[in-house]
């Protein structure tokens, strides 16, 4: 299989190399040419298989120049019973007649980030064996909260790498921050940008395209790449979560195999989404894609109106890891939806850059309304629904949850699709107590972790041990830099 830019025709290689590179040199997104096909019967395969053996099945077709002994290593390493508290790795629970949760976080960091950035370092490793790489990898990392901690657990000691985080200091939950800042692993580190996530994100992508950045690395034996879901590494893996959901689907009778699904999911970056909509390319039964956003709605506005316009109040929310005005992985959809029409692309990502927008055609509009339906909430919306779907489903939800519970209830009210329905559930709710509790009763007290214990009474889930831990542990990171000046911490990094 054969993967290329998102922006140039002539830019091909295979997906080691992708990996490996993360960002295309004239800033497009690796994408792969062709999308491999799943028949009903290589579903009807799946059925019996563990979450490793369907995941194996999947990523081999995507990752066509990896060997079966090299993906079983990068598998079974990644997905453990340990690291994951069960060999089903995901879990799915139904909480109302046609909607089951989907919960994606149950790794060592408590968000669904793990599901790939669990896998991501063997594959990169792998894919440097692969390429003949022998430079020291410096991963670089853009979080708004989530990406950050599960790329650092995955990357943690692990040899030829290294691996600089940047997170807006305004942006991520007291948790989140926490989880960073006492990261383990003597190849690690952590930083904190007056900035958003967007300013985050900019920076690193800009130095990943920096050519005489790139010459001065190689000259030291290192080379930039990316963890966040512009690197296909981290994308590839999230599709496997959709094929074997369905499959629990069809194993628990809540549907019959063939039978249409729709996915919701709360979208920042466009990677989730992304990952099940190319499950659906692949020919698995999903009918709608229903894309869950909060305040910073811009894909809302881009889906109904084919005009993505970036230019607009950033809002910090109370789900902040979708706190995103340039989603990275829509672009990955544009160039399918445009049947690879690469000139175009770069047109349309010239116009965000200078102008801010871009409008796409009225025939790519079409076609994305074909499989997407978009909605929103407000913070207030978000925590109406967590009490909500507490009191009448007995299922608590992280704020980023319950805004793709909301705009499912919505989407339920106006179109009366009783369709069996999946909804990416991605963070546990520990992880942002504060506005979780808040949310099912006034917070009396200022302490975090006497916040979560009060949580844990009032909702019997038990907090995981990752995220108590935490109380004990010190700050190795207290780095704050102005946004100007990540490519500046970068270079004094090397
Ligand atoms: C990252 C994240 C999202 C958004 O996912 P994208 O792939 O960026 O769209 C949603 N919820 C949580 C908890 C996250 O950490």
């Amino acid at each position: 299989m054969i993967y290329q830019s998102t922006r140039d025709d002539n830019v091909t290689m295979k997906s080691a190399n992708a990996i490996m590179q993360g960002l295309s040199v004239e800033g497009g997104l690796f994408a792969p040419t062709t999308i491999p096909k799943i028949t009903t019967n290589d579903i009807t395969k799946l059925l019996p298989l563990s979450y490793n053996q369907r995941a194996k099945k999947v990523l081999s077709m995507f990752l066509t120049d990896f060997t079966e002994q090299q993906l079983d290593h990068c598998v079974d390493s990644a997905y453990t019973e340990q690291k994951f508290k069960s060999n089903t790795i995901t879990q799915l629970k139904k909480i109302t007649s046609t909607a089951s949760m989907l919960e994606l976080w149950h790794g060592p960091t408590c968000a669904f980030k793990d599901m790939a950035l669990q896998l991501l370092p063997y594959l990169l490793t792998t894919s440097a064996k692969i390429t003949e790489n022998k430079d020291e990898i410096i991963i670089l990392v853009a979080t708004s909260g989530d990406t950050g901690k599960a790329a650092l657990e995955g990357f943690c000691d692990v040899d030829g790498t290294r691996i600089i985080v940047f997170y807006p200091v305004e942006g991520v939950s007291p948790m989140q921050k926490r989880q960073m800042t006492t990261q383990d692993g003597s190849n690690v580190n952590v930083c904190a940008i007056n900035g958003n996530f967007d300013d985050a994100q900019t920076a690193v992508k800009l130095i990943l395209t920096d050519d005489k950045l790139k010459h001065k690395l190689a000259d030291n034996n290192q080379a930039f790449s990316s963890a966040n879901s512009i690197n296909w590494g981290r994308l590839v893996p999230q599709v496997v979560y959709y094929v074997s959901a369905y499959c629990d689907m069809v194993n628990s009778g809540e549907i019959e195999l063939g039978e249409q699904i729709n996915v919701v999911v709360p979208t920042g970056n466009f990677g989730n989404i992304l990952a099940s909509y190319y499950a659906k390319m692949m020919g698995v039964p999903i009918s709608k894609l229903i894309c869950a956003s909060n305040k910073n709605n811009v894909l809302t506005d881009f889906i109904n109106t084919g005009v993505y316009d970036r230019e607009r109040e950033f809002s910090p929310t109370i789900s902040p890891s979708m706190d995103i005005l340039i989603s990275s992985n829509l672009e990955r959809l544009l160039f399918h939806i445009s049947n690879k029409d690469t000139e175009h692309i770069k047109s349309l990502y010239n116009d965000l850059a200078k102008e801010g927008k871009f409008q796409v055609s009225e025939d790519m509009k079409t076609a994305i309304k074909a499989h997407f339906y978009a909605g929103y909430c407000d913070d207030e919306q978000t925590k109406n629904t967590i009490k909500e779907t507490f009191e009448k489903s007995s299922y608590l939800s992280d704020t980023h949850t319950a805004v793709a519970i909301k705009v499912y209830n919505d989407y339920l009210a106006k179109t009366s699709d009783d369709t069996k329905t999946i909804i990416a559930s991605t963070a546990n709710p520990y992880k942002f107590t504060t506005s979780v509790l808040s949310a099912l009763e006034p917070v009396l007290v200022d302490d975090e972790y006497q916040q979560i214990e009060r949580l844990n009474i009032i909702s019997k889930l038990a907090v995981p041990i990752e995220l108590s831990s935490l109380k004990e542990k010190s700050v190795r990171f207290n780095d704050t830099i102005d946004k100007n000046k990540i490519v500046e911490y970068v270079e004094s990094m090397l």
